[in-house]
């Protein structure tokens, strides 16, 4: 705790604070997530710990240090100076397709090497997803996360304990909640991350989210009018959803995709179908992805060191400062006392 100086606070996520700190030996500017130790939120930051201890790839954030202090646990990261939707709400920076392609490739490399290290990250969305002060996308907040079960390793988050097999139904956010997880399965695998990531590429060119559900019976709804109602060819195995046969759906045939998903690039349209699909077996996988016609096709990605760079002071810009910042932190985050004494 000691070896940091607390600036200011960055990020409130669902558990805990995210806090700006500076490395006093090395002067570096880093990012401190803390959660109270006795909250069952510290299970997750010690899922977190735990995967991104096990990634290294340039589109992951970097995972720096971790301590305990005063009953609460503390995850250092490298700091991370914007996220994909405050680059995307941002008026004064300009995104264009080839902009919006690199970030849809950093996406997926990161995505590839997260699934080629057996961790799925289950909670994939904008807000997950952050830009660093040279422009590059990483993939952050692995709190959902954890890795895929091979052969008879127990799960300690499952709801149904029936197998050894089969995680817990309660992931991803819902409006980036694949198919098979919004009818109650608990035997998924990564792919429900690519359903994610479809959302995701659309909601990039839309500004808006995809399938905006504010209930999961209207997320469901949203998606079958979208995709029509599921049949034997478009979703086989449907019936061994476990809340599937709980709903009646009246008949109804796919949106066309020029409706979905107006003034779509065709490649992009022809990417997010093998993305958005009920059937998560045919969903392509990242690393197919990275190897879609989209990403060779003119306009080509941009070169990263070409990206639009978010301006130090970015999520300040946006989000004005609350005037009384320390008050309210004293009043609702115990959490940060101890930070508190340090500033
Ligand atoms: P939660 O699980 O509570 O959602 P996150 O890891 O998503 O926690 O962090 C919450 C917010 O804190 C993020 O949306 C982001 O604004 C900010 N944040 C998280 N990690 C970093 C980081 N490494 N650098 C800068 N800001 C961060
Ligand atoms: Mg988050």
């Amino acid at each position: 705790m000691e070896n940091y100086k607390m600036l200011e606070r960055i990020g409130e996520g669902t558990h805990g604070q995210v806090v700006q700190a500076m490395e006093r030996s090395t002067g570096k500017i880093v990012a401190i997530k803390c959660v109270r130790s006795s909250d069952k939120a510290s299970k997750n930051l010690l899922r977190e710990i735990e995967s991104l201890k096990a990634l290294d790839s340039n589109y992951v954030v970097k995972f720096l240090d971790h301590f305990c202090h005063s009953f609460s646990f503390y995850l250092v990261l490298e700091f991370m100076a914007s996220g994909l939707p405050e680059m995307l709400c941002d008026d004064d920076i300009w995104l264009d397709d080839s902009h919006l392609k690199t970030y849809a490739h950093m996406l997926f490399a990161g995505v590839a090497h997260m699934h080629a290290t057996k961790i799925i990250h289950r909670d994939l969305k904008p807000a997950n997803l952050l830009i660093s002060s040279e422009g590059v996308l990483k993939i952050a907040d692995f709190s959902l996360s954890r890795l895929l079960l091979s052969t008879s390793t127990a799960d300690d988050d499952v709801d149904d304990q029936r197998s050894s097999q089969c995680y817990t139904g309660q992931v991803a956010t819902r409006r980036y909640r694949a198919p098979e997880l919004l009818f109650g399965s608990v035997h998924y695998d990564q792919s429900i991350d690519m359903w994610s990531v479809g959302c995701i590429l659309a909601e990039m060119q839309m500004k808006t989210p995809l399938f905006a559900g504010d209930s999961d019976m209207e997320q469901i709804a949203i998606v079958v009018h979208n995709l029509g109602t599921p049949t034997d060819e478009t979703w086989p195995n449907r019936n061994e959803m476990p809340d599937y046969n709980k709903l009646k759906f009246t008949r109804c045939n796919p949106v066309p995709t020029n409706e979905l998903l107006p003034d779509f690039d065709e490649l992009l349209v022809d990417l997010l179908g093998k993305l958005i699909l009920y059937n998560a077996d045919k969903r392509l996988n990242a690393q197919e992805a990275l190897l879609h016609p989209y990403f060779f096709n003119e306009p080509l990605p941009c070169l990263e060191h070409l990206m639009p760079k978010p301006p130090k002071d970015h999520r300040q810009k946006l989000m004005p400062k609350p005037t009384k910042v320390i008050e309210s932190l004293e009043k609702n985050f115990s959490c940060l006392y101890q930070i508190l004494d340090e500033i």
